[in-house]
């Protein structure tokens, strides 16, 4: 029964491959596209919406969505943010309706699929991506980062300290211990261009945690957007101008952070969105599909 669930698993995912472009370091794709995968769910309790100053009326759905990115540019990907449970916890788990994990006592995920299944119906493989960067090091956004670490990794030196800080309990080393030995650019400035040439720009917005930081992307078809971290989590706080949750790294740097970045969207006329709100997040197209 389990030998014939893998290989169908594995027709399938070859025959959505051999539709999709070929894998290799450099992306194949004429124009940067920007695919949004489901890396799972948290569910929050009360006292876990009140950390970020909103009501569970004002949120209505406090449900948060954990969403993995792939960019393909013409020059190579880059894998943004991926996920919550590793995708062998999510193998194991899966005639179980999927994995569940405990991020802490306020937050509970259920992840029903794996990262590496969704990259291969685009044709990739984790082996294949050219960078791999987070918004930040928490736990809901690092759970699969052993598997890129033959690419390379884009943090702040800061960030890369505080993952593996003695005693941090906002995040899990054995999610990323591979990549104590991978090759990373250390990002020192306020802008990072990963590609050279403005498409994908990596800016500095700490505070959350040390090394917190936004993806600006370019595209052609689709215009400006933001993939903001956790800047935010619910679009309340932003609208309403909340103080950040009290359990950030730093919540000066948090707010300051946050009136920088909106200052950055209004000049440059660039769309957020806030990772981890169910609403917006529902209205995206999902992988296979993409925005380009
Ligand atoms: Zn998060």
């Amino acid at each position: 029964m389990r030998i014939a669930v893998v290989a169908a698993l594995f027709a399938v995912g070859a025959l959505q491959a051999s539709q999709a472009p070929a894998p290799g370091k450099v992306s194949r794709t004429p124009r940067m596209r920007l695919y949004v995968f489901d890396c799972g769910m948290l569910t929050i309790s009360p006292e876990g919406v009140a950390r970020y100053h909103v009501t569970p009326v004002e949120v209505g759905e406090t449900r948060m969505p954990v969403p993995c990115y792939l960019v393909a540019h013409p020059k190579g990907t880059l894998m943004w943010d991926v996920g919550v449970i590793p995708d062998e916890t999510v193998e194991k788990q899966a005639s179980a309706g999927g994995a569940r994990y405990d991020v802490n006592t306020t937050a509970s995920a259920l992840v029903r699929r794996t990262l590496k299944t969704q990259l291969a119906a685009v044709g990739y493989t984790p082996g294949d991506i050219t960078y791999v960067a987070i918004s930040h090091a928490h736990k809901d956004h690092t759970a699969n980062l052993n598997q890129f670490a033959r690419s390379t990794w884009l943090t702040p030196r800061a960030e890369r300290d505080f993952m593996w800080k003695p005693g941090n309990e906002r995040v899990e080393p054995s999610f990323y211990s591979a990549l104590e030995r991978s090759k990373w650019i250390p990002l020192d400035k306020q802008e990072y261009d990963v590609f050279g040439d403005g498409a994908a720009v990596i800016k500095a917005a700490p505070g959350h945690t040390p090394g917190h930081q936004v993806l600006v992307l370019q595209l052609v078809a689709t215009g400006r957007i933001m993939l903001a971290g956790d800047l935010y989590h619910y679009a309340p706080e932003r609208a309403f101008h909340r103080a950040p949750p009290d359990n950030e790294f730093d919540v000066q740097q948090s707010a300051a952070s946050r009136a920088s970045i909106d200052g950055y969207l209004a000049r440059t006329k660039t769309t957020i969105w806030i990772e981890h709100d169910f609403r917006a997040n529902a209205k995206l197209k999902k992988s296979p599909a993409f925005y380009d």
